[in-house]
């Protein structure tokens, strides 16, 4: 380090991660309550998306329709993104719409559209079946267009940074209200509705990453997570997406990650580790009371092993808390005392949420952080956070006073 540096040498400052504005949940001996089950509510109507293949059939035959007519629905669903009767003329009329109804109920009913960058991104504010409130954000990037969806409605985590922590958990969402999301998203996307149609060509797009990065904690809804997984990925009854292009992040639930490494499906996997020091993760993720940071780069590890797929650790900067050259260092020994190759970090400067006291770090600092880690040889690269001006950036998503106002006033989809 140099004289002139903005980063120096003398002891660093250290904020402690503390709330303001908002009043943490505790379980029963004080610390920060985690939320693994889903609270019982109304389960969302059954939908195709929901089903194995055969499972699909035995439910059309159920209908009083042949087998085939799933095949149709496949059709209409995954590759023309309607779920409207009228535009299934392929059906019988008679009985059409209580059939179809039967198997793509409405799920997501549009409250609210809020779009920045020229139109380049879009968030979504979903009402669910129940009145349960979730968030998606799209992106156009150039050659990509990647959705950002939500596994669940609110969190179990209560990650202190991060807006939907702070809600708690409504309830998990199932394979296809995950899956609904993209299908909408495309809907939008062939209906011209994502960038300025005098800038760009919608011939043939839509979605081509997804990011399990909205609202909830993927892992902790595993198995509607994993079936929402195989819809997309399904070339034959699905979307027909590629795995590489779908990343699931997590808060570390290692045992679940495991589970993640033995399915035949090459996901992108990335931990939001944000800290390489138990004493600090402790306090800004709270379950690290559970898993530790040395368990769950274990497990990040094991993942690339088994998968041969690169894993990503995301690392929010916040000012003086984490950001610490020292913490650089130790981030990069960790993960090479693990082998080279295997990974790749991404900081995200903080995103402010309500109420927080705290900030993203300065630019010399974030720029020190990512220059330590490169030159310790791991790939590093600052995430390019969109969607802050509509509070859709990562950690921003939460349905607020007035979106709830919104939504009760909007009648659900029927
Ligand atoms: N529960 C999952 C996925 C949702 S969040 C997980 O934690 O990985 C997606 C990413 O945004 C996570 O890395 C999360 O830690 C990060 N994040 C949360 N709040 C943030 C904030 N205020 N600013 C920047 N990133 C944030």
């Amino acid at each position: 380090m140099t004289e002139s540096s903005p980063v120096r040498a003398t002891k660093p400052k250290q904020v402690r991660p503390a709330t303001e504005g908002w009043t943490q949940k505790k379980d029963a001996e004080g610390r920060p309550l985690l939320q693994f089950a889903s609270p019982k509510r109304g389960k969302p109507p059954v939908h195709l998306a929901d089903l194995t293949p055969e499972q699909r059939a035995a439910r059309v035959a159920e209908l009083g329709m042949p087998g085939f007519r799933a095949k149709q629905l496949e059709m209409h669903y995954f590759q023309h993104w309607t779920h409207d009767p009228a535009d299934m003329t392929d059906l019988p009329a008679a009985g059409r719409e209580e059939f179809v109804h039967g198997m793509l109920p409405p799920l997501l009913t549009e409250v609210r559209r809020l779009e920045t960058d020229r139109g380049d991104t879009i968030k979504f504010l979903w009402k669910l079946h129940d009145g349960a409130l979730v968030e998606s954000v799209l992106m156009r990037y150039t050659g990509r267009i990647t959705l950002c969806v939500s596994s669940q409605a609110g969190c179990g985590m209560n990650c202190p940074f991060c807006a939907t922590g702070q809600a708690g958990l409504t309830r998990n969402m199932s394979a296809a209200e995950i899956v609904e999301q993209i299908v909408r998203a495309n809907r939008l996307i062939s209906d011209g509705g994502l960038g300025d149609p005098r800038r760009v060509g919608h011939d043939g797009e839509r979605v081509t990453n997804i990011v399990f990065m909205g609202m909830g904690e993927p892992l902790a809804n595993y198995a509607r997570v994993m079936q929402a997984v195989r819809v997309m990925t399904d070339k034959e009854h699905g979307l027909g997406m590629s795995a590489r292009g779908i990343t699931v992040s997590t808060v570390g639930l290692v045992p679940a990650i495991t589970k993640l490494a033995d399915e035949d499906i090459p996901v992108t996997f990335a931990l939001s580790l944000h800290a390489p020091d138990d004493k600090l993760r402790d306090e800004l993720i709270p379950v690290n009371s559970r898993w530790k940071v040395d368990e769950a780069l274990d497990a990040a590890r094991a993942y690339f092993d088994k998968t041969g797929r690169r894993v990503s650790i995301e690392y929010a900067l916040i000012k003086d808390m984490n950001d610490h050259a020292w913490r650089a260092d130790l981030l990069a020994e960790k993960l090479n005392a693990r082998g080279r190759g295997w990974v790749h970090v991404n900081p995200i400067p903080l995103n402010p949420t309500p109420g927080s006291i705290w900030t993203a770090s300065d630019v010399p600092v974030q720029n020190e952080f990512v220059r330590r880690l490169n030159d310790a040889g791991i790939p590093t690269t600052l995430r390019d956070t969109r969607g802050k001006e509509i509070d859709g950036a990562c950690g921003q998503l939460v349905a607020t006073e007035d979106d709830q106002a919104v939504a009760a006033a909007t009648p659900l989809e029927v």
